[in-house]
């Protein structure tokens, strides 16, 4: 069987990470098994349709790294690829189902439906279309579609007897027919619902594996009544557990955390949201996470390798990647694992992969005049997200204000008042330096150390404080020292004297 996956993504917004993960899965399978991947777009429901979002999904595939085969921007053989661009092969596909007995003509009015779904609401049940219009004669049927009256077609679920198939991570998953409502297929606008749609798309595309959320799964036993109204052999399915993260309690309106009687917040985990200010995949790539980190976490979120490997390449991955490691339990998110794998990520650049991704954010802060390569080399083993640069060396551009406290350190055994001591003596000592490079400097202090006879740190860690006010600081007194350059170094230390003089 040749496999055949597809992206089915609905163009309402930008590509979560559930979503990513959905399209990476089913990219990984098709390439494992030397098959094709396919991007549908499923926009039947124009009202939820956001414009420009259909060009974010090529641009967001592309920068995940997922080409496909076939897919609206590239054409293939099983187009359209954009369902509104398949209207015409829907209709036809439905009324061979109403000849087959899988489906009907409905003429009921809004107002009928509406009613009936208030009593069952009043009964406290749900509303479940009574088939009223199953019933119709074929002339009678025949003589209102001929007077041009508005009409949708629903799908004829048995009215007892099970619907069933089997899904490749839960196994055999069946419902009682009773239980299901004569859905929709083609609406008065004469647009497919995604019920109808999925399924003749996934046939007439030659789709072998259906990939997608478990918000599906509980629909899917109607689908394969469809298929086997029409005759035809249903995909293979893998429904995809949910992303989860672990939070606490919100306000759905105002999103103030909730608080139980003791006053403490109140554990949940929930399906990653947007909603909730969960980042999307742009957002991600935005703040300085690299694709490649992503992907190595996305992956991981619900797959695993049955070892301990925990870093992969993509192309490593469409190597490895099977369905049955997916876990069925839903994944959690976790926030300082992805930072983790970026900082992996980030520290395996080579340094001149870092400097190009980190100009733009050291830029942001610092003039052209600072040697960039020798901020990004101090940078690079610290950096977790590219985001953070700016606030690791903004110090260099202009001096924060700081408190004195900063200077007692219990380890370095210093304080403020040693500290003014230390840097009053350095002080002559810098001034006569004439060679500012990093090695210099460091040879001029550590001999400035040993000639008072006290430990590096009570110097170091002065100095340090005294030209950049932070406690922590990418590189060192020297480091820091060499990129301000002399006369601004001097001018910080002043100031710091001034300041601990009080
Ligand atoms: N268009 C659906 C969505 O965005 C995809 C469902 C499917 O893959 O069948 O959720």
């Amino acid at each position: 069987m040749e496999v055949r996956t597809r992206f089915a993504p609905s163009p309402t917004g930008y590509l979560h990470l559930g979503g990513l993960r959905t399209a990476l899965y089913t990219y990984l399978y098709a390439r494992r098994m030397g098959g094709k991947f396919i991007l549908r777009i499923e926009d039947t429901d124009q009202e939820r349709e956001v414009p420009g979002a259909i060009e974010k999904i090529y641009a967001s595939l592309a920068q995940a790294g997922l080409r496909y085969d076939e897919g609206p921007d590239i054409g293939g053989d099983y187009g359209p690829y954009i369902q509104t661009q398949r209207k015409s092969m829907y209709l036809p596909y439905a009324k061979e189902l109403v000849e087959k007995g899988g489906a009907y003509y409905c003429f009921c009015p809004k107002e009928r439906l509406d009613e009936e779904r208030a009593k069952a609401e009043a009964k406290g049940e749900t509303f479940k279309y009574d088939k009223h219009c199953l019933h119709l004669s074929k002339e009678e049927v025949q003589r209102r579609l001929d007077a041009g009256e508005s009409y949708v077609i629903r799908q004829n679920i048995p009215a007892t007897g099970k619907a069933s198939f089997d899904d490749i991570l839960y196994g055999h998953v069946e419902v009682d027919c009773s239980t299901l409502d004569d859905n929709v297929l083609i609406k008065a606008d004469g647009l497919p619902t995604y019920n109808f749609a999925n399924v003749i798309d996934d046939h007439t595309m030659g789709i072998s594996h259906v990939t997608r959320g478990t918000e599906y799964l509980s629909s899917a036993p109607k689908y394969n009544l469809l298929y086997e109204a029409f005759g035809w052999t249903p995909p293979l399915y893998a429904h995809m557990p949910p992303v989860m993260r672990e939070d606490v309690q919100r306000d759905k309106e105002t999103q103030e955390i909730i608080l139980d009687e003791n006053g403490k917040p109140i554990p949940v985990v929930r399906k990653l949201s947007k909603r909730y200010g969960d980042p999307s995949f742009e957002d991600l790539l935005e703040a300085g996470y690299l694709q490649e980190a992503i992907i190595n976490f996305i992956v991981l979120l619900g797959w695993s390798p049955r070892n301990e490997r925990e870093f992969f390449t993509l192309s490593e991955l469409e190597q490895v990647f099977d369905l049955e490691g997916v876990n069925k339990s839903p994944a959690i998110f976790n926030m300082d694992k992805l930072n983790w794998f970026n900082w992996e990520y980030i520290r395996r650049l080579s340094p001149e992969r870092f400097l190009e991704l980190a100009t733009p954010w050291i830029a942001q802060v610092l003039p052209e005049n600072f040697d960039y390569a020798r901020v990004a080399q101090l940078l690079q083993p610290r950096v977790e997200v590219l985001n953070q640069i700016p606030g690791f060396i903004d110090f260099l551009a202009e001096m924060p204000a700081y408190d004195v406290s900063l200077y007692t350190h219990k380890k370095m055994k210093t304080d403020p008042a040693l500290a003014l001591d230390v840097l009053k003596q350095l002080r002559p000592v810098l001034l006569d330096q004439e060679d500012w490079s990093e090695s210099a400097l460091h040879e001029t202090v550590l001999a400035f150390v040993s000639r008072l006879g006290i430990k590096n740190g009570q110097v170091l860690w002065p100095l340090r404080i005294a030209i950049s006010g932070k406690a922590s600081t990418p590189g060192g007194a020297f480091e820091i020292a060499g990129l301000l350059g002399k006369e601004e170094s001097l001018r910080r230390l002043d100031k710091s004297i001034a300041m601990l003089e009080g």
